[in-house]
């Protein structure tokens, strides 16, 4: 127990106590959560722990379910379930509870010479309430991971899953039912009117991840009552090979990148910008990839995630030129399947080059030098993520140094994700705000700044009246 525990002594509320406020069908027990926090009963490290470690057990045992409704909603394959989400989501509460003792303590920091005799140090404080609003292409994991983040930080969560995949979002309000106190972790299932009813709230964090559009939504409704908020979005992530670059190696990890969940992934290499020279043979090696992975007729393949409705479905189609395509490009409407489909010769204004494809779409554009590659990423939104293929540092160095993304990896995709000691978030456009690991932990509490002075001794040099001498004085301090 914390001093600052001591002093709270608002009882832990049960579910029963406060009236719950409507939400379309769904309740949503406001006032409940507000209490919960209140009573200080998820500030002590136990008690943060114990969340963890129980949240854990039901990812556990509800994981059958889970991996089930992941195929009803996307077909997803279980292995490709267990490997993109929750095997990510207990790798993320095992990090995070190695760190989460030492993350909690305060922090003392230096503190200058114009202030001594004194001390300095930070204490890293809960926010309070969390709302976080997850999208439906990892429906589990990205609902799931800022929920421990903001519980690791002490606070109470209210999660919306989305309405696009049904059988998660509903597998994911059982297992959080059963395992909490609503006034600790909550879920309330629903769509865009659940989400516009929530956003009126006042919150202590919003917590977004969905698209770029619908984050301008909710970040105009969070500064209505000054909220802070973290915008997970999305964007057109671009994936540089020049010729330097191993090829059937950049093909596999390229082709790996694309097809996981069907391209619908918001770090999914979106398109390609190879050198000149390079491009038959990075072709052939991909197309050779998607064979291996996904043999000759990949619509009949059961392992091949489908796209989430037919809206995207459509949406997608709609790219697909014939007189562009080399490879793949047909599709299954009916089980919502597209063929892994290369595009060559894409111009800059083509529709597949102008909006976030999320799909298993890759359109492949050359450039002459490595600055016309840049200059291209240079022009459009800053991305999510940028990957480049070379075995030269110098190349390397230059994309790395040149563009702004949120972050990447060099000579692979999607793979700086599962470093949990890696920073996750966009800039401009792509977002703002960082989570995953310790990130998450800072992501979801406030630093009280404390300074703690000495009364033994008083510099008068800050106090009227002001003299020379204090005038020479203050000058040696502050320089
Ligand atoms: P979306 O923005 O349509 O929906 C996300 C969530 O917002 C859902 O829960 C939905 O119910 C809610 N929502 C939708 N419209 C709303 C509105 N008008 N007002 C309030 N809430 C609303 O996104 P999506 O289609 O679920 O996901 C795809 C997008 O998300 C892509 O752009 C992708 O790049 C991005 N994304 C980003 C990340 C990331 O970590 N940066 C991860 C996954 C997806």
């Amino acid at each position: 127990m914390t001093q600052f525990e001591n002093s709270l002594s608002v009882p832990v509320p049960t579910s029963s106590t406060v009236a719950p406020i409507s939400v379309g069908n769904s309740l949503v027990p406001n006032q409940n959560q507000i209490a919960y926090f209140m009573s200080g009963a998820t500030r002590s490290y136990e008690a943060r722990r114990n969340s963890l470690l129980k949240l854990k057990a039901a990812l556990q045992k509800h994981e059958h379910t889970l991996l089930e409704a992941l195929h009803k909603d996307l077909r997803k394959h279980p292995n490709e379930g267990y490997v993109s989400e929750l095997g990510i989501i207990y790798d993320e509460i095992s990090h995070v509870l190695k760190g989460l003792k030492g993350w909690m303590k305060p922090r003392r920091v230096a503190t200058p010479m114009s202030l001594q005799p004194a001390s300095s140090h930070i204490v890293s404080e809960a926010l309070g309430r969390v709302l976080v609003i997850a999208p439906w292409n990892y429906p589990l994991q990205l609902a799931i991971n800022p929920a421990v983040g903001a519980l690791a930080a002490g606070n109470v969560v209210m999660l919306k899953p989305s309405e696009l995949t049904p059988h998660t979002s509903k597998a994911i309000a059982t297992l959080v039912r059963e395992t909490f106190d609503p006034g600790l972790f909550q879920v309330v299932e629903g769509g865009v009117d659940v989400s516009t009813r929530l956003l009126e709230e006042q919150w202590d964090h919003i917590f977004f991840t969905g698209s770029t559009g619908v984050g301008q939504i909710v970040a105009l409704a969070a500064a209505k009552h000054l909220t802070p908020c973290t915008l997970e979005l999305g964007g057109k992530s671009p994936c540089i090979v020049t010729r330097s670059a191993n090829m059937s190696l950049a093909a596999r990890r390229i082709v790996f990148g694309k097809l996981l969940n069907a391209g619908q992934t918001c770090v999914a290499p979106d398109y390609l910008l190879v050198e000149k020279g390079a491009e038959d043979e990075l072709l052939k090696a991909m197309i050779k990839e998607v064979e291996m992975r996904y043999g000759q007729n990949p619509l009949e393949n059961t392992q091949l995630p489908c796209i989430v409705n037919d809206r995207n479905f459509q949406r997608l189609s709609a790219f697909i030129q014939p007189k562009l395509v080399a490879h793949g490009g047909r599709t299954n409407a009916m089980e919502r399947l597209i063929e892994p489909t290369f595009m060559i010769n894409v111009p800059l204004d083509h529709p597949v080059m102008m909006e976030e494809i999320f799909g298993p779409i890759l359109p492949i554009v050359t450039f002459d030098k490595l600055d016309d590659a840049i200059r291209i990423i240079n022009s459009r939104e800053h991305p999510l993520a940028l990957y480049i293929f070379s075995e030269n540092a110098d190349e390397q160095e230059r994309v790395t140094r040149s563009c702004r993304f949120g972050g990447g990896a060099i000579n692979d995709t999607l793979m700086h994700l599962a470093n949990a000691n890696l920073p996750f978030g966009g800039v401009g456009k792509s977002g703002y705000g960082r989570y995953h690991g310790k990130n998450s932990f800072d992501c979801f509490v406030h630093q009280k700044a404390i300074l703690k002075t000495a009364t033994w001794f008083d510099m008068p040099i800050r106090y009227a009246p002001w003299t020379p001498m204090k005038d020479k004085l203050v000058r040696l301090f502050l320089r």
